[in-house]
This record gives C-alpha cells, structure tokens and sequence, in this order.
C-alpha cells in the first residue's frame, strides 16, 4: 500500500527531456515519487490510501523561490514608491529595530501560507531570528534554505558577532523537520559587508558544505560605486576574494558587466532573478537572457512582500517573461517553457538540491502541485505552459504536496490556520508599526 496515487492527470514533468504526459498518473510513498507513468499502468501496480483524480487539472513541480525575506510579510504595503537606498534607511531598517521574535514567527507564518496557497513548495530566505522562521516553515510543512543576514554595515566586531550567530543558526537547525530545512550563510550584500567578512563566509561554508545567499548589484549606485572606489565592479570584487563559485547564490546581479557574466559561468555561480522588486525599486532589468545564454543558472524570486508585494510565483513568472520582451523589443525572448524552467528545475539547482527536487521524477521528494485547468481564465487549453505563464495565477492552485505530505487540498490549507493567522498578522502588524512611532522596543 503506497501513501498517495494522482491519476488521469496532465502532468507538466520537468524531466531533462520536458515530457508531458497525458492522462498520468504520480505514485508516492513515504516521501519520495515511487513511480511516473500512465494512470492505466500505474493504476494497475499499486493501491493507494489515498487517490487524487487530477481530471482536468495538471499536475507539475512544486514552484521554487529563490529570494525571499519571509517575516517582512508583516511590512507588505509599509513604504512604497521610493527608491532602494532612502527605502531601506528611512523605512525598513527604522521599522526592522522594532521587530521581535514573535513578529518573525507570524510574518514567516503568513509567508508560509500565501507560498501554499500559491503553490510554492520551497524557498530560499534571509532573515532574522531564525530559529522562529525555522518554526514556522516546520509547522507549514514547507521545505527551505534559511540564512541569517549578517548586516556588517562598517564594523568589524559586529560583522564577527553577526557571523558567531549565523554559524550556530546553522549548526542548530540545518537538517531540521525531516531534512525539508536546510540553513545556509547570508552575508547581507557586496557593499554592507567587509573583504575580510565574506572571505571568511566562504571558508566556514565550503568547511560546512552550505550554500551562501548574498545581495550582488542590484542597483546601479552600488555597481558605480565599486567601480569608483575599486576600479572593479561588484562581480570581479567577489571573484578577486576568490568568493564566487557553485554554492553561491547571488540574488539580483541587475548591474553585471559582460566580464561579470563570464565570472558567473566560470566559477558556476547561481543566480536569482527577483523582476518585480527590481522594477518595482526601479533597480533596473537584470541582462538575465544573457545570462541564460551564457550557461549561467538562474532561478525566480520575489523578494520580500515590502517590495513585490506578493510571493505569487506566477505573478513573478508573467512579470520575467515580460519584462525582458519589452526591454529589449524581442518577443521571442523569455519563451514560457524556459520560464517555468526558471521556477522549477533551474531554482532546485540554484538550491543545490537538483537531485532532490524541481522536476516529478522517480526518486524524487514528493514535491508537486495540482493546478486547476478547466477555470475561464484555462480556456481554451492548447498549451499548458504558455497558460501556466501567461494566464494563470496562484489562486489556481488546488493541491499542494510537500515531501510527500499533503499541505493544501482543494484550497483548504492543513497544515496551520489560514484565519488565525491573517488576524494575528493584522494584529502584529499594526503594533509593529505603533512601536516604532512611539519609539519603544
Ligand atoms: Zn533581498
């Protein structure tokens, strides 16, 4: 007897050779995909506790975000319309002092339940008070790569501190809730941390076999600014700190020279693509079809909610399609398959976790959603990703399995409580916000 079997299913594979198979069925025991096939074969090997017809509906990997800052979920909506640097300074660090752990715990949780109900199946996030985003992604039944930010700003017995607290994150949660929690390091970004800080970083992660989740030129002052005073730019800095390499993910990289591209490619760095933020920040538009081009692996994020102001991955996914059409008036760039590829397969190996995740295959984690196809924004249907890409948003997601654990099923969320959470958030939020009026912790 298996756990579940979704049968007479479209699913959308993501396999190396992009099959799609018609009328499908998905075996899954424990928490790994046991079988791939057609429902009349599958149907006939084994018997299920559970069965899922996915009639009408398709069925592909779990969506990966590869950039996000969970708990500000708490500041969607705070500050908008104003540009990155005075954004951060004037708004978000201000507001930021005021935080207290539980305020992390319920924005990660709210996070948490906009992923599912979007169809999010893992993330890779940086923030602080760990241990309590770690908590929230257990109980969500979410998989993650955690890192804390290490914030140097200029001093160097803060940046060392900042870095005790990151490397005992990792060592205390790193494996966590059945392996779904993973933990890396988050050196905050290029221009807040010393030379001396990040190569640290590198060291201990390559020591610890963890990935390193940092900001890299994301606006044109900060690309500027490393040319000024380095005579490099923020991509060939890192590479002169023998920084760069395969367990790097650099999120943004919206300012890269095309030497930058080729360091990238060279040393096997991961990039994330956050669209929204940076035309929202109006940080620019990432070279991401060079990039692609180049060989470089990049995979989809939002960023946090202060400046997307959702995590829907099909937003985000419409929004990479289209922003590289217009910016370069060639609508042939950014097809929707590649596009998905971005949130699926090409984000598992952003993560590290290729083997793991980002494609329903046998021996994979359990990772999967079922997405309704016969709503009126899914007719007609001739081509899955294009509708998937161009037409479709979270809300159409019915089903979400997770490490072979079912946490949303016909849109009702199992796992925590979508009302309490929305009123404690509120509630959160609005003492958050009275707090840092008044001044007081
Ligand atoms: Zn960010």
């Amino acid at each position: 007897m298996i756990r579940i079997l979704i049968k007479n299913a479209t699913i959308l594979t993501m396999n190396i050779n992009r099959d799609i198979i018609k009328n499908g069925a998905i075996a899954i025991n424990e928490n790994r995909i046991l079988d791939v096939g057609s429902t009349s074969e599958i149907e006939k090997k084994y018997s299920a506790d559970k069965i899922i017809d996915a009639q009408k509906k398709i069925v592909l990997p779990g969506l990966i975000n590869t950039h996000t800052h969970l708990s500000m979920t708490l500041l969607r909506g705070y500050a908008d319309d104003m540009p990155l640097k005075q954004w951060l300074e004037e708004k978000i660090w201000p507001l930021e002092q005021h935080l207290t752990a539980e305020d992390c715990y319920i924005g990660a949780l709210l996070g948490c339940l906009e992923m599912i109900k979007s169809g999010t199946t893992c993330f890779a996030d940086m923030y602080y008070h760990l241990e309590n985003v770690a908590r929230a992604v257990e109980q969500s039944g979410l998989r993650a790569d955690l890192c804390y930010p290490l914030l140097e700003l200029g001093d160097p017995n803060r940046g060392e501190k900042l870095l005790g607290v990151g490397t005992q994150a990792i060592k205390s949660l790193y494996g966590m809730a059945n392996d779904r929690i993973h933990c890396s390091f988050g050196p905050h970004a290029t221009n807040t941390c010393s030379a001396g800080l990040l190569q640290k970083v590198k060291k201990l992660a390559d020591e610890l076999k963890v990935n390193i989740h940092i900001h890299v030129s994301e606006t044109k002052g900060e690309f500027e600014q490393f040319k000024t005073q380095y005579g490099k730019t923020p991509v060939e800095y890192l590479q002169d700190l023998n920084f760069l390499g395969a367990n790097v993910l650099a999120a943004h990289c919206v300012w890269l020279s095309d030497n930058d591209i080729k360091l990238l490619k060279e040393t096997n760095t991961k990039v994330a693509h956050n669209p929204t933020s940076n035309m929202k920040l109006a940080s620019g538009i990432a070279p991401v079809p060079k990039l692609l081009a180049s060989g470089v692996t990049v995979g989809l994020g939002t960023d946090s909610c202060a400046s997307n102001n959702n995590l829907d991955m099909f937003g985000e996914m419409k929004m990479a399609a289209l922003a590289h059409k217009v910016n370069s008036l060639d609508p042939t760039l950014m097809p929707a398959q590649k596009v998905l590829e971005m949130a699926t397969i090409n984000g598992a190996k952003v993560l590290g976790l290729k083997n793991e995740i980002g494609s329903i295959e046998p021996n994979k984690k359990a990772d999967l959603i079922i997405v309704n196809a016969s709503k009126p924004n899914w007719t007609p249907l001739f081509n899955p990703y294009s509708n998937l890409v161009y037409s479709a948003h979270g809300d159409d997601v019915e089903t979400v399995i997770v490490n072979g654990e079912i946490l949303m099923e016909n849109r009702r969320v199992e796992t925590i409580s979508e009302q309490k959470i929305i009123e404690e958030a509120q509630k959160k939020a609005d003492d958050l916000v009275k707090r840092s009026k008044l001044g007081g912790k």
